[in-house]
């Protein structure tokens, strides 16, 4: 799989980019050239990211400082070795949610 993101999912990176925490800026320059080469397989709709090698990375350890709360669970983004590599919904429902939630959904904490 190598697709661009879909409107959604760079709207919901954006979401969490824009909140203040050491490694942000490398981060959202990463995520003007970040796609998607990787998907959940229970449904829900988790992605792997890659993004262009040669920009700059972020200090970040293992994953931003920001978690985007939804009622039903939450959003987690991965940072590997300083470069967006996941991003993560975890949820409390027994069915996956098919889709992220729109940005205006999210509570951050
Ligand atoms: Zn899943």
């Amino acid at each position: 799989m190598d697709r661009p993101l879909t409107e959604v999912e760079r709207n919901v990176l954006s979401a969490m980019l824009d909140r203040p925490f050491p490694g942000a800026p490398q981060l959202r320059a990463q995520l003007a050239t970040a796609r998607v080469v990787g998907q959940c397989h229970c449904g829900c709709p988790t992605v792997d990211l890659a993004v262009d090698v040669t920009l700059p990375t972020a200090v970040v350890d293992s994953r931003i400082p920001v978690e985007a709360a939804v009622p039903d669970g939450g959003l987690i983004l991965f940072v590997e070795e300083g470069r967006l590599s996941s991003l993560e919904y975890y949820h409390l429902a027994e069915d996956p949610p098919p889709y992220f939630p729109a940005p205006d959904q999210l509570r951050f904490t």
